[in-house]
């Protein structure tokens, strides 16, 4: 089957007074039907920056596609208008974030906001929008009809997040991209938000696409993982083999850094060193300066994303053919 959402070597870049940032540099990435992709890396790697180029979301300028594609449900929408965006977004793509009251209005109603979200995209009687607005409440665990009347900050964290999520889901778009869900919630209501997008993943068969800095969210939700590095994919495999097998150090690094629940006492490891500055990112692998296998390969040649095993990429030397090394 096609994908619903086909990401190829795209490249965006903000032209700042400073220079050019590559926020996203050559970036693959593929959300087959009903699947649930992780994309993972620390704060600054391009894995939000994607997402929004997604949506359509990148303000441009500064920002500008300037190679690659992307391609939603076999539409290529890198270069779509704000107008022919806003058709599709909230409506076959939607999208959460961490924190829902940049996305809940709070001079409004949750009830409002729901029929408008709605009605923006459907022709249908504001009464057919309340019903099917409680009946979405209802699937993400919201039962009491009186919720309509109420304003965003009348509700707790994860209340607000549960409203999100059914504002996204309302018109059952096949894709619904989460950037950290659940990094504001504490531990118990991150949990019920998870269970909660992997039980209506299974339901209406949304893929997702969930943007986190945390493999352990990961390991409970995703089929897939993509790892990110400064504007860069430098892992990609099934959740499996990825906590089994990971291949780029930087992956290792992040598994490292993951507490351990039954090891208290063990210092949490990080990885050392600072991602690169964007405008004067490393020559060769730009993982180099923090990388404790680093050759003299890796500060002269970048590395590209080739395949170790089946379905199985890494962008490393420590992976590549000989042959490929020589200058
Ligand atoms: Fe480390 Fe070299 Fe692999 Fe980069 S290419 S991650 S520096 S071993
Ligand atoms: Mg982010």
């Amino acid at each position: 089957t096609q994908p619903v959402l086909e990401i190829s070597q795209l490249k965006l870049h903000f032209f700042t007074d400073k220079g050019v940032v590559k926020a996203v540099d050559g970036v693959d990435l593929t959300v087959k039907e009903g699947e649930i992709v992780g994309l993972v890396g620390e704060s600054g790697c391009g894995k939000s920056v994607t997402s929004l180029s997604v949506m359509g979301l990148v303000p441009q300028p500064p920002g500008k596609i300037v190679a690659g594609s992307i391609r939603f449900q076999g539409k290529d929408l890198t270069h779509w208008k704000a107008r022919q965006m806003r058709s599709i977004r909230g409506n076959e793509m939607a999208m959460i974030f961490q924190e829902p009251m940049t996305s809940l209005n709070p001079l409004f109603t949750i009830g409002n906001q729901l029929i408008e979200a709605i009605r923006t995209h459907r022709k249908c009687s504001k009464k057919e929008a309340i019903s099917m607005a409680l009946q979405m409440l209802e699937k993400v665990g919201i039962k009491r009809p009186g919720i309509l009347n109420d304003y965003p900050h009348q509700l707790s964290g994860g209340m607000r997040q549960r409203v999100m999520i059914a504002m996204a889901m309302v018109l059952n778009p096949r894709l619904l991209i989460a950037d950290e869900p659940t990094t504001a919630l504490d531990v118990t209501i991150q949990a019920q938000i998870l269970d909660l997008m992997k039980s209506l993943n299974k339901e209406f068969g949304t893929a997702i696409l969930l943007i986190t800095h945390d493999l352990g969210v990961v390991a409970e939700m995703c089929d897939r993982v993509v790892v990110m590095y400064a504007g860069q994919v430098v892992e990609e495999t099934d959740r499996h083999r990825l906590y089994r097998d990971p291949k780029h150090p930087y992956t290792q690094g992040l598994l490292k850094s993951i507490p351990k629940l039954d090891d208290q006492k063990e210092r949490l490891y990080s990885i050392r060193g600072q991602v690169p500055n964007p405008l004067q990112m490393p020559q060769g692998c730009r993982f180099a300066p923090r990388c404790e296998y680093a050759m003299e390969i890796c500060r002269r040649k970048e590395p590209q994303l080739l395949p170790v095993e089946k379905e199985h990429l890494s962008r490393c030397w420590l992976h590549q053919e000989e042959s490929e090394k020589q200058p």
